[in-house]
């Protein structure tokens, strides 16, 4: 059958009704991948929730139908974001469908190419600013109130409610996992999820929940530090954020599941990415790589005990950030035309 999207698909979840018009690009039913290499490596039954296969390339799109949805109902004149990159893409594909216009604000110089190519080819109305995500988000709160727009980010509560799709969708496809294991950037997704895990516990669908795993970056860390990072910086750009918006949420989360919030070192999730890429043919962008990044650090400790079902959420796609993985070209080498060392090199390797 058809997939209709997550609002159709999950509608007695959501605060829709007949009058709503949904606007969607049928987000959502990602796959659920069995990671054989790496589960074999662990001694655990690990899938990959790769959410970098949604219509714009991230989960955003999960909560961006639902927050669009109920701008266009609520009367919105224009919608406006503050973005990483993965925000404004979806946003300004979103708005574009809707017929709305998209304001977006980035930090100058410091999201992903991809995405930026993508805000640019939705059309929409980009301003790259001297200053980090959350200068960019404390602007966007006073653009809002100045010129009456609705805000998309996740504070806008459609978003998480959208997002919580993912966790539905992980319960249909294998039941409730023992652990999940996630980046966390804003710290709406992760409590999205828990969100999404509680609903489905208090309806029956599932007996019992998962713990709860999130992973910042170690120099964009302030949950785990427990203080506002000024200046983050990590090269998961995605998630280079020093003041979380569900920061309290996303604490509940971790601590009602018993899972916990903790972080990973940038060699940590470069070496992340590579694996997952190489060892079973996945490509997520970097941020992504956190939650794998976080996975083997839990393992290494002993959190994880042996034959646990795992699920990693991949949230980017890797095509997003092209310049992370040319920046590492290990493995090309450059010869002559007339293909002599290549044949000197295939007579060693094959
Ligand atoms: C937005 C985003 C995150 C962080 O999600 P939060 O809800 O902000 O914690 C992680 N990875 C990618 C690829 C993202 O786009």
């Amino acid at each position: 059958m058809m997939w209709k999207g997550i609002i159709e698909e999950y509608r007695e979840y959501m605060p829709v009704n007949e009058k709503t018009r949904i606007i969607t690009m049928l987000e959502g039913n990602t796959p659920l991948i069995y990671a054989e290499n790496i589960s074999k490596d662990f001694g655990i039954n690990l899938y990959f929730k790769y959410d970098g296969l949604n219509p714009t390339g991230s989960f955003k799109d999960r909560g961006m139908t639902l927050a669009i949805s109920k701008a266009m109902e609520d009367g919105a004149r224009a919608v406006v974001c503050a973005s990483t990159g993965n925000t404004s893409a979806s946003c300004a594909a979103y708005a574009a469908r809707a017929g709305l216009k998209a304001i977006v604000l980035i930090p100058d110089g410091k999201i992903a190419k991809g995405k930026l190519a993508q805000a640019i080819a939705y059309g929409a109305n980009i301003f790259a600013i001297d200053g980090n995500f959350d200068s960019a988000l404390r602007l966007v709160r006073d653009m809002a109130d100045r010129f009456k727009l609705t805000i998309v980010n996740s504070l806008n509560p459609y978003r998480l409610i959208g997002q919580k799709s993912a966790a539905f969708e992980i319960c249909d496809c294998i039941g409730c996992p023992e652990y999940v294991f996630i980046p966390v950037g804003n710290a709406g997704n992760i409590s999205a999820y828990w969100m999404g895990f509680k609903e489905y516990f208090n309806n029956g669908k599932i007996d019992k929940l998962p713990h709860m795993m999130g992973f910042q970056a170690a120099g964009a860390a302030p949950i785990v530090e427990g203080r506002v990072i000024e200046k983050p910086e990590t090269i998961a750009t995605a998630i280079r954020i020093g003041n979380p918006v569900s920061w309290d949420k996303a604490i509940n989360a971790a601590g009602e599941s018993g899972g916990e919030i903790d972080s990973v070192t940038d060699e940590d999730i470069l070496k992340a990415y590579r694996y997952m890429a190489s060892a079973e043919g996945i490509f997520a962008e970097p941020a992504s790589a956190a939650s794998l990044a976080g996975l083997i650090k839990k393992v290494e400790q002993g959190r994880v005990s042996q034959g646990s079902t795992v699920v990693c959420i991949l949230t980017g796609n890797g095509l997003k950030d092209p310049d992370t993985a040319t920046g590492l070209s290990l493995h090309i080498r450059h010869v002559s035309g007339s293909g002599k060392e290549i044949i000197e090199d295939l007579e060693g390797m094959i």
